[in-house]
């Protein structure tokens, strides 16, 4: 018997090789094997059972590690398809979509760990007490607010690595009592121990209705976009689909979020019905608890799987529905091979399988908006919030005029006040202020990207870069230090320009540690929470952080754009957008929609509740239209007039596209493979004219350097998707890239940015 293999290695083919007889009654496709490969060996899947082939002798499988296949024959189909889409060896394909655990050749084995985790002794409330007690302990001070900022406590080991200090400075605060430390199993499944609420018993309005009818009449593999406002109570009409399908009919469903830890309270509701049906899929997992999920999920001891992108996935047999929540967020898009998108995939899963499909969003992606008009998928609405809420009036502080909110020129030192003024309007300031009297909550978003400090020479202007990487350090205050945030490289605070000697060095910006403590000055008594990727790195900071603002022991969240997902606080009365127009500037055809889709998203955060809400949108480009339209709630006429910018130059939605990025460890390598591979294509094209495909660049990537590597780019766009598709293909397969300065080339098709 001969089989061939797909094996995860960087080669458009798979491999031929014998079974021996002892082996052959278990060998079927969507098996493991265990094969040689040059002089190593490799675990790959059994794909297709073939003939003797020609001439050449096949060398033996070495063995078959499991009793069933792990690959059911609708997974294999979906990688299969994913392999010619996305233009990738199936191998790679394949092992994407089984959990990581089966790619090592150890049994795996789940596991249980424990942690040494730290929490805050004594709580200093004021700045005067801190200044106090951490005097000359500058390093415990940065623990402590470290700690603080992570809602209290956190692993000790985080606390290590994220400030790079030694164990002892923690041993010190302890016999201080300034902190506590323990031992804590680590949760196998962190919402596990999270209070079940009740489920929520609500009527379903006459919109959440007509969706839910909608749904129950889909054929299958019909896919409905649910566009419904923020606050309108799409989760409810998600959760009904999943009764009748899960409960109802004892099929099985899977339900993508864009990131679990952002969206603890969505994944509540759903844990509040179903109870043990689902298995939650979360990035805190271990391998060995991940494929012990996988296993519940494949044997059919649960049917539900929620999760990130990678859920689309799940082993479930019987699909009946696939929901998308956030339908529109970049982060269903794989930044590394297979570069697919996992809603895409939804949609081709599900037609295989003949499961419905639901896509919701209050702002949906212009592609999946056009489908919908075109009659592609069924568009549902819900037009409204439910209950007694309305939307919030939304409303721009308009940040032009004045030398107040400039920060350029100018030498004369500022106070703390002038500082807080550069971030907080005074009618932001004033808004905040009734907040706190009224002990209503506050979301204020800082975008990261524009609200990175950055340190620059006061003499030569020079600015500190990472070496690795062509974009600015960002000047972290605890422990002070400069770190990139594309590659973390850290380096210690400069002293000295490297350019002119200089030691005037300016901190420029400010980051959300400043703001976080220009605030604290400000309101004293207010108790202020920061969300960003500083403390969040810890793997449940994010929902200690968010339990902490729905149990109203916060008055202020201060974060970047992750605090715009799916939350729902009925008391956060007020939302303030730091500047709206940071990131509407660049280089990046979706530039806009993002900017449109963050402001409608974050505004829909205020007014949950009776109370009512107001948003406020700081920004220096009132008249751009993804301000006017995200103030005005209009998402129609953003769309219209977004769609009409992509006709020239022409972009998706208009048109197919694929971005080709060549990458290389020297400037004049990489530049000069761009320019082969441009007139490689060119020459193709000659020989086999695509009519309605064009090639745009060479040029180099907006971020010219990442890690190192120098990145050129050329489009492709085309008006039909098979001829990307071969196009890709053949390039991918044949344009001979030179063994030197670790050149590659990559190819993202549907790209979500071209940075
Ligand atoms: P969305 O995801 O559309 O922003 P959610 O699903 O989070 O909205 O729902 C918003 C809030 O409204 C939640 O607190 C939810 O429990 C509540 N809710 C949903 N449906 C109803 C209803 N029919 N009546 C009253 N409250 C509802
Ligand atoms: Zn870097």
């Amino acid at each position: 018997m001969f089989v061939t293999v797909a094996l995860p290695l960087p080669l458009f083919r798979n491999f031929t090789y014998q079974v021996d007889d002892a082996l052959t009654a278990r060998a079927r496709v969507g098996m493991r094997a265990v094969v040689p490969f040059r002089s190593r060996s490799e675990i790959g899947v059994i794909v297709e059972v073939v003939g003797a082939p020609d001439g050449v002798t096949a060398k033996p499988v070495a063995a078959l590690p499991d009793t069933e296949p792990v690959l059911g024959d609708e997974l294999l189909r979906l990688c299969r398809w994913m392999s010619e889409y996305y233009i990738v060896p199936l191998g790679i394909a394949i092992r994407s979509v089984l959990p990581a655990a089966l790619g090592s050749h150890a049994d795996p084995e789940p596991t249980r760990r424990t942690r040494r985790v730290a929490a805050v002794g004594v709580e200093l409330a004021s700045l005067v007490q801190r200044d106090e007690v951490f005097a000359r302990a500058r390093k415990q001070r940065a623990v402590y607010e470290l700690l603080e900022s992570l809602g209290g406590r956190a692993p000790v080991e985080h606390l290590i690595e994220q400030l790079k200090v030694s164990p002892s400075v923690l041993r010190s605060m302890t016999k201080r009592g300034l902190v506590t430390i323990e031992d804590e199993v680590v949760a196998r499944d962190p919402f596990a121990w999270r209070a079940a609420p009740s489920p929520a018993s609500h009527t379903p309005s006459a919109a959440q209705r007509a969706a839910i009818e909608a749904l129950a009449v889909a054929g299958r593999g019909d896919v409905a976009l649910l566009h419904g406002v923020t606050g309108s109570g799409k989760t409810l009409v998600y959760i009904e689909l999943l009764r009748r399908v899960v409960l109802e009919q004892g099929q099985s469903a899977i339900v993508l979020v864009p990131e679990i830890a952002l969206t603890p309270q969505t994944v509540d509701r759903f844990r509040a019905v179903f109870g043990d049906q689902i298995a939650v899929l979360h990035s805190a997992l271990s391998d060995g608890e991940r494929y012990d999920e996988w296993l519940a999920l494949r044997e059919g001891r649960k049917r539900i799987a929620v999760g990130a992108r990678s859920a689309v996935f799940a082993p479930l047999v019987n699909l009946g529905a696939i929901v998308v929540d956030e339908e529109h967020e970049g982060s269903y898009k794989q930044g590394e091979s297979p570069r697919y998108h996992a809603r895409e995939v939804a949609i081709m899963r599900a037609a295989n399988e003949g499961a419905v499909v639901v896509l919701g969003s209050a702002t949906p992606s212009l592609e999946s908006w056009v489908n919908a008009t075109a009659g592609k998928y069924r568009l549902l609405e819900l037009p409204e919030r439910v209950g007694e809420a309305a939307l919030p009036k939304v409303e721009v502080v308009d940040r032009r005029e004045g030398g107040k909110g400039k920060r350029e020129g100018g030498s004369g030192e500022r106070d703390a006040a002038d500082w807080l003024r550069m971030v907080v309007s005074d009618e932001l300031e004033a808004a905040i202020v009734d907040r706190l009297s009224k002990e209503e909550q506050t979301i204020l978003l800082l975008n990261r990207r524009g609200y990175a400090a950055f340190i620059q020479c006061a003499e030569c202007g020079d600015v500190a870069t990472c070496p690795n990487c062509s974009i600015s350090l960002t000047y972290h205050r605890a422990p002070e230090r400069l770190v990139c945030h594309y590659c973390q490289h850290t380096e210690a605070q400069r002293t000295q320009c490297p350019r002119c000697r200089g030691v005037l060095l300016r901190q420029r910006g400010l980051g959300t540690q400043q703001v976080e403590r220009l605030l604290a000055d400000r309101f004293p008594s207010a108790r202020i929470a920061r969300m960003d990727v500083d403390t969040t790195s810890g793997k449940w900071a994010h929902t200690e952080i968010l339990d902490r603002v729905g149990r109203g022991e916060v008055d202020i969240l201060l974060g970047t754009q992750m605090i715009a997902k799916g939350l729902d606080f009925p008391n956060v009365t007020l939302v303030g957008v730091v500047d709206a127009d940071v990131g509407i500037n660049l280089p990046d055809f979706r530039a806009s929609e993002r900017c449109f889709q963050l402001l409608s998203q974050v505004a829909g955060r205020a007014g949950r509740g009776p109370k009512g809400g107001r948003v406020l949108i700081q920004t220096r480009v009132p008249q751009h239209h993804a301000v006017r339209c995200a103030v005005a709630h209009d998402y129609r006429k953003f769309v219209e007039q977004e769609l009409s910018g992509r006709s020239t130059p022409v972009y998706p939605p208009n048109v197919r596209l694929a971005n080709v990025v060549f990458s290389g460890t020297t400037e004049a390598a990489t530049a000069h493979l761009a320019s082969s591979g441009t007139t490689w294509l060119h020459a193709l094209l000659r020989k086999r004219p695509m009519p309605g495909l064009t090639i745009v660049g060479p040029a180099p990537c907006p971020v010219e350097r990442i890690k190192n590597r120098w990145r050129w780019h050329v489009l492709i766009k085309a008006e039909h998707p098979r001829d990307l598709t071969r196009l890709g293909r053949y390039f991918l397969e044949r344009f001979p890239v030179p063994k030197q300065a670790q050149l590659r080339v990559t190819l993202d098709r549907d790209p979500v940015a071209l940075l």
